[in-house]
């Protein structure tokens, strides 16, 4: 089930998509929260109902599926090899050390949830504060059920669902601060959707993600070349850590981010960044 949250005649409203014939339809009873969604319906795909008019998903705007979490998006740095080498070689990894480009234990932050926009929102690239805007294309589960010290053998029953976002990143403020919060948490830097696809239609351990840049393909790979894979993540972090429902985890970027560029290449008004992720949908956001 893939569960979209949309405004339409002046109201906003949680329905099921249909990806392939492009339609949306709202939940019955009316929902506009998806945390409480998450709380209410531990096995979605069994319990939600909809009702009232089919909609075309062109008619309807399209925004961001879980648009309120109760506390910040949790993100895994450096999960990738050949992103991880990319990023120490660019010069914006604060202490990097050569031949130690991959961690022992993920690299863990948080991006505030006043960061979060839609699918097609447009986003600034806040030129008052930095000069070095860069994508991230990224796999994000949503915590379903409550749990702390999660074992990794029970990490994926309390996964309740997934969810494209692009986690954008000022690099400089990034290497000037010596660490990841500033740069990760302007306005708007993580547009997220277009739904969430709950966890019984998604394969997350071998999903392609792909990422364009004004239709330049710049990443591309796949979900099972995750250096720390979802239950250890989930293991990880719920570790003295009571993991809610409708908590975020994003799992790390592939190579190809605008870092990795010989020179780097940043982010510029009008660039639209545009990102794929199997069964996910596509984000696509221009900024200005
Ligand atoms: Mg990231």
């Amino acid at each position: 089930m893939k569960l979209a949250r949309f405004a339409v005649d002046g109201k906003t409203a949680i329905g099921v998509v249909d990806a392939e014939k492009g339609t949306v339809q709202a939940l019955a009873p009316h929902a506009d929260d998806m945390v409480r969604i998450v709380e209410a319906h531990a096995q979605p795909a069994q319990t939600l109902k909809t009702a009232g008019p089919i909609r075309a998903l062109a008619e309807v705007a399209i925004l961001a599926p879980l648009h309120a979490p109760r506390r910040n998006i949790i993100c895994v740095g450096k999960n990738y090899r050949e992103h991880a080498v990319e990023f120490a070689r660019s010069g914006f990894e604060a202490g990097a050390v050569a031949g130690a480009e991959v961690d022992a234990y993920p690299a863990v932050f948080s991006k505030p949830a006043s960061t979060i926009c839609a699918a097609t929102d447009a986003v600034s690239l806040h030129a008052q504060a930095t000069s070095a805007v860069d994508y991230e294309g990224e796999l994000a589960f949503v915590i379903g059920k409550r749990g702390k010290d999660i074992l990794k053998e029970n990490a994926y029953s309390h996964i309740w669902g997934y969810v494209a976002i692009n986690d954008v990143t000022a690099r400089d403020r990034q290497r000037n601060h010596k660490q990841w919060f500033l740069g990760k948490a302007l306005d708007r830097f993580c547009p997220m959707g277009p739904w969430i696809a709950t966890a019984d239609e998604v394969d997350a351990e071998n999903l392609t993600l792909k990422t364009w840049v004004n239709g330049e393909l710049r990443q591309n790979a796949n979900t099972r070349d995750l250096l720390f894979d979802i239950p250890t993540l989930v293991a990880t972090i719920s570790s003295g850590l009571t993991l809610e429902p409708g908590d975020i985890i994003a799992t790390g970027t592939p190579v190809g981010v605008g870092i990795g560029m010989k020179p780097p290449v940043f982010l510029k008004t009008d660039d639209v960044v545009t990102i794929e992720v199997t069964g996910l949908g596509r984000l696509h956001n221009r900024f200005f």
